[in-house]
């Protein structure tokens, strides 16, 4: 299974609760939470990982 990942905005004037990036297996193995942004307010300093 390609890897999922599991992010929250940290942006108080941001709505967003959660989202779930679903990576294919071409998606190269040094992407990290850093490369994405908020698909919502869209920044992507905000954007953190949760790790369950
Ligand atoms: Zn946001």
């Amino acid at each position: 299974m390609p890897p999922t990942m599991e992010a929250i905005c940290t942006d108080e004037s941001c709505e967003l609760d959660m989202v779930e990036l679903h990576f294919t297996y071409d998606m190269p193995g040094d992407v990290s939470i850093a490369d994405f942004q908020c698909p919502y307010c869209g920044t992507s300093e905000a954007l953190e990982e949760i790790t369950l």
